[in-house]
């Protein structure tokens, strides 16, 4: 690009952010723009040209690298209580408004067939995230959608019923009728989303709910455990804290966890990072680990006591890597952080000793001393804060012709395909609006 400033031709919709948010309100609008049944007239299909904006030269990269490059597009099971963030009726009405299933039916339109895992997630059938990128770039190409790309938008104004856009070296300006911003939060600053949408809704009045990074690993000092980097087991993790509003924070979940040479990882530690950095500020943020957590004290204690009498000369050591499936590794060090001696036959145990197993296995405090931060969070919570949204539309309610998609605003999805089904159903919603309204303006004019 040339570095003298200049004035492009007024474009009908803006979209600041080509995301999997910016992609799908792209798309939206376009196939509102050239649905016959909404405008006959051709002439009216130029006047609504929309175009996608990324500072990225490349688009997409998180869609790239989601679902460890598989992308993790939508789930079976898609609640408003999978959610964070701003109110859960916003999130059920967004929900409704463009469900997992016509998100299937979508991709499936663009030709991604997806399937079902075990888990409830769905994956492309190829495996991989490539498909999904490509799909989406295809299809806002066929609805007539303008990509340009390497073009940082950071200054948006409104003047006499029209927005006026900047990029951030001053070269490039362009008028737009309505404006779709669909920038990310603060996650993976490298693929291009860094908190610059945030700027951009709070010098229009919005108001951001303080931002903080979640689904990103824990960090511990405790070297034991990091020696036991790799090694990956299903946990119970529970958090708790003392403050807020309610007197105490309290929250659950369950999942593979992954020892690290920093501290945890792995779905289970990414899903309780959320409450944990949005807690720092309250008191005694605590994580509890079980490491059998099928089990609770109770009905441990029945399984050890069953163990004893069909092993009684078996070492506890051997016991929980061969009756419990531990792992070896993980044992060792366990059994020396717990006090517990591994050696001792199982019927020699003393009642203590027994006690401290079981309440170490179910309920050990895990020391975590913060979290990776938004170099390795998958999503941001916080954002644009969801009363200022207009939820039938996802237009602004302070700004008319300004429409907010996906990771900027204040809601945030646990692991499993929900953060995607935000992008797609929040961008549907925004693109169709921004699009309806759009042709209104173009029938009247
Ligand atoms: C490693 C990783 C794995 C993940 N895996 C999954 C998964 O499998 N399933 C799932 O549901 N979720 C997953 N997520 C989360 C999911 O990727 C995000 O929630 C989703 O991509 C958010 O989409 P978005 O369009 O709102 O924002 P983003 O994807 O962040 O897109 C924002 C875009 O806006 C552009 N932009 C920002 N500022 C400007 C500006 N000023 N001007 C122009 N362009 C701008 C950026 O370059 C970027 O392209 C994963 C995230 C990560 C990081």
């Amino acid at each position: 690009m040339d570095h003298a400033s200049r004035e492009e031709n007024p474009v009908g919709i803006a979209v600041v952010g080509a995301g999997a948010a910016g992609l799908m309100a792209a798309i939206w609008a376009g196939r509102t723009a050239i649905d016959p049944g909404r405008t006959k007239d051709s002439s009216t299909l130029k006047s609504i040209n929309i175009v996608l904006f990324d500072t990225k030269p490349k688009i997409g990269a998180k869609i790239l690298m989601s679902g460890g490059t598989r992308c993790n597009v939508t789930n079976q099971d898609v609640k408003p209580s999978d959610f964070q963030g701003g109110p859960s009726h916003f999130v059920k009405h967004v929900l409704e408004a463009f469900t997992p299933q016509e998100t299937i039916r979508f991709f499936k339109e663009i030709g991604v067939e997806l399937t079902l895992e075990s888990t409830g997630k769905y994956f492309p059938v190829t495996h991989s995230a490539q498909t999904v990128l490509e799909a989406l770039k295809r299809e806002a190409k066929r609805v007539g959608v303008t990509f340009k790309t390497g073009v940082r938008i950071t200054e948006i104004q409104k003047a006499a019923g029209s927005f006026h856009l900047k990029s951030a070296d001053g070269t490039y300006h362009v008028s737009a009728r309505k404006v779709v911003l669909a920038t990310g939060g603060l996650s993976y600053p490298t693929t291009g989303s860094d908190g610059a949408g945030h700027e951009v809704a709070k010098r229009f009045g919005h108001t951001i709910v303080p931002t903080v990074p979640a689904l990103t690993p824990l960090l511990t000092s405790d070297s034991d455990w990091k020696i036991l980097s790799g090694i990956s087991l299903e946990v119970g993790l529970s958090f708790s804290a003392l403050g807020g509003r309610n007197g105490k924070k309290e929250s659950e979940c369950r999942g593979s966890f992954l020892f690290t040479h920093f501290g945890f990882s792995g779905p289970a530690a990414l899903d309780i990072s959320r409450h944990f950095s949005g807690a720092q500020k309250e008191k005694h943020p605590q994580i509890i680990a079980n490491f059998l957590p099928e089990h609770r004290e109770e009905s441990l204690n029945v399984a050890l006591q069953s163990a004893r009498k069909k092993n009684p000369n078996k070492c506890i050591k051997n016991l929980l890597a061969d009756e419990f499936s531990l792992p070896d590794r993980f044992v060792e060090t366990f059994l020396k952080k717990s006090k517990v001696s591994g050696a001792e036959p199982i019927a020699k145990c003393s009642s203590e000793n027994r006690k401290r197993l079981i309440r170490s296995l179910c309920h050990y405090p895990l020391e975590v001393t913060g979290v990776f931060g938004y170099t390795k969070a998958e999503v941001t919570a916080g954002g644009v804060d969801l009363k200022e949204i207009n939820v039938a539309t996802m237009e602004s309610k302070l700004v008319d012709g300004l429409y907010f998609a996906g990771e900027l605003m204040d809601a945030d999805g646990r692991i499993g395909g929900f953060n995607f089904q935000w992008a797609w159903s929040t961008g549907a919603q925004a693109g169709r609006s921004a699009g309806n309204s759009c042709q209104r303006g173009v029938a009247v004019a």
